[in-house]
Order: C-alpha cells, then structure tokens, then sequence
C-alpha cells in the first residue's frame, strides 16, 4: 500500500502531477483500486488502431485514454480550485467524509 495515497473516487477532477500530461486536468472516468490505476478523462492518450469492422465504416486512428497511476495525480478541490491533498475525517454520524488541506472545506 502507498504512504500518503490520493484519495479519489470516480467523478473527481484532478491533475496530473507529472509526466508527458503534466498540468493537464481531466474528471476520473475508471479506476482500478487494486492497481491503483485511474483513468482520466484526456489525459495519457495513446492512439490505436481501428480496423473497420463493417463495409463502409472508417477505419483509421482514434485516441484512447491509458491509466495513469494514482501518485501522478492529485485532486482538484471543487471549493477552492487548488490542487490539494484530501485528509479524511469523521463525523458525527460516523460517516467518513473528505476535506481539503487547503481550503478546509468539505469535498464529498
Ligand atoms: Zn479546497
């Protein structure tokens, strides 16, 4: 398990934090909690190739989105706009909730 793992869901906007894509933003479509893998909306973008299954369908390249892994990304919170870390806190209805480092707001 990682020290200090981002935690995200599905729906988040995040940012990518390093790589080809740094800086780049995009919403969590997938993840893979057991790989640690997220799929970001845009982001790492590999081309395939499309073969065209029918008569008279285009084939050609189309761009796909590949996994990024969890520590190259971190969230963008909804009420301040900053990319941040999420502690997670609980509360009085036992409920776990996440809240921004920086803002100190409530995210879920
Ligand atoms: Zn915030």
């Amino acid at each position: 398990m990682l020290r200090n793992k981002p935690r995200l869901k599905k729906g988040d906007i995040v940012i990518l934090i390093s790589g080809d894509d740094r800086g780049k933003k995009g919403k969590i479509l997938n993840m893979n909690k057991k790989k640690n893998s997220i799929i970001v909306e845009g982001a790492n973008l590999i081309k395939k190739h499309m073969r065209p299954r029918k008569q008279g369908e285009p084939g050609g390249i189309i761009e796909k989105e590949s996994p990024v892994h969890i520590s190259n990304l971190k969230l963008i919170c909804p009420k301040c706009g900053e990319p941040t870390r999420v502690q997670k806190t609980r509360l009085e209805n036992k409920k776990n909730i996440r809240v921004c480092n920086k803002c100190n707001e409530f995210i879920d």
